[in-house]
């Protein structure tokens, strides 16, 4: 059973210079494609699950899904809510048995997202699950112009540095230029401010919207101190274009088309770890556990 913390994953990306892809899934299939990615690359992986799950009907019964198949693959595999919303949705997450949560407060005043992070922190570690938290904000790629292109939402390095002091998060989102969904336009990063935010802050950095960008600038964003890199979009898209297509071959079947998603997923999942550095880096110690504490 391979389930772990991503939390001592990342320490060893950060220090091995690559990062652990966090790909995300609405269903079965596209957590099977994200499995065979890893399984295939020997690399280590998140799978991240979307807060809206804590509310849905079929909430519990897709995460026992996920987690089961996160548990039996042959490399580690993290469980992770993604953007979660509430306290009460992390906390209910870690009664479900996610081994780590991201906390999103990018859009509350400072002192706000310091408090409720570090109450997060609190409850996670208090299970020995580790905490992403966000600071500054990424927006949506359709309106990248207006934000990303200018800078604006950008994190500060002065408010990095005091918000992980007081919270004790294990690792940190940064706004430096990416944005969530296809962008309009090009994406730039702002390397010059995310050695500033690293100068600062010591634990690993997580780059969320990273569908769209070049393998060069993953390469930089790397280099500068990001150890997870959020993949939804690229995995989407393939997955869509594949449906198309075989629904347009006169003799496609439910399963076919159904196997679409997984082949989709997987071949993008396979391309992002490559670029991420992550092919090859799945250790598992003697105990057979990989990196989880306890
Ligand atoms: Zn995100």
């Amino acid at each position: 059973m391979s389930l772990v913390s991503m939390i001592r994953e990342l320490e060893k990306a950060r220090a091995g210079g690559y990062a652990v892809p966090c790909f995300d899934t609405f269903d079965m299939m596209g957590a099977a494609g994200i499995i065979s990615a890893l399984e295939a690359r020997r690399a280590p992986g998140i799978i991240g699950l979307y807060t809206r799950w804590m509310e849905q009907t079929e909430g519990r019964a897709f995460v026992q899904l996920v987690r089961a198949m996160a548990e039996d693959a042959t490399v580690p595999v993290s469980l992770v809510l993604d953007h979660g919303a509430s306290f009460e949705h992390c906390v209910k997450a870690l009664a479900l048995g996610f081994s780590d949560v991201m906390y999103d407060g990018s859009k509350l005043p400072l002192d706000e997202n310091i408090a409720q992070t570090k109450l997060i922190v609190r409850a996670a570690h208090a299970v020995g699950a580790g905490v992403e938290a966000e600071l500054g904000h990424v927006g949506s790629g359709h309106d990248y112009q207006s934000f990303g292109a200018l800078g604006k939402g950008f994190t500060d390095p002065a408010a990095a540095e005091r918000f992980v002091a007081e919270t004790g998060v294990d690792a940190l989102a940064v706004a430096i230029g990416t944005a969530h969904g296809q962008y309009q336009g090009e994406p730039r990063l702002a390397l010059d401010l995310l050695a500033e935010i690293r100068a600062r802050v010591a634990i690993p950095l997580v780059l969320h919207g990273g569908s769209g960008l070049a393998a060069t600038q993953f390469r930089n964003a790397i280099e500068g101190g990001v150890a997870k890199i959020n993949i939804f979009t690229e995995l989407a898209i393939e997955a869509r274009d594949r449906l198309l297509a075989e629904a347009g071959r006169g003799e496609a079947t439910l399963l076919s088309l159904l196997a679409q998603v997984r082949e989709g997923f997987q071949h993008q999942c396979e391309r992002h770890i490559d670029m991420f550095g992550a092919a090859g880096k799945a250790t598992l110690d003697h105990d057979g556990q990989s990196g989880a504490e306890g």
